[in-house]
């Protein structure tokens, strides 16, 4: 989306009641309720190399972690022996967490891992 498109939305909001309202970003984590968001602290045009881009500055940290949290990832297997038996840890390999047996997604970062 370029600017004067965002702009065309945000005048089109405003001008049918909405120009007061809080404006949101919507983030890609669990919640109960409403979506998980942050507000907006700012916009403004980029410098350097971010030079013919237009930047939002958001309240709270908006991380990539590269990888969809529904995109099912194989999980790291660690195979050791505790005398004559062999024991098997699952590692989330997002996020390096300990996986149980039958965890659907890995219970520190909510990444969607293989059974
Ligand atoms: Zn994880």
């Amino acid at each position: 989306m370029v600017l004067s498109e965002l702009k065309k939305q945000v005048d089109f909001l405003c001008d049918n009641g909405h120009g007061d309202n809080p404006v949101l970003v919507t983030l890609s984590e669990a919640s109960i309720g409403s979506r998980a968001a942050t507000g907006i602290t700012g916009i403004h045009s980029g410098i350097d190399w971010e030079r013919g881009q237009v930047r939002i500055s958001t309240e709270k940290k908006i991380i990539s972690y590269g990888k969809d949290r529904d995109e099912v990832i194989e999980p790291r297997r660690e195979d050791y022996n505790i005398g004559s038996r062999t024991r098997h840890l699952f590692i989330c390999s997002k996020c390096e967490n300990q996986l149980r047996k039958d965890d659907n997604y890995c219970s520190h970062c909510g990444q969607r891992v293989k059974k």
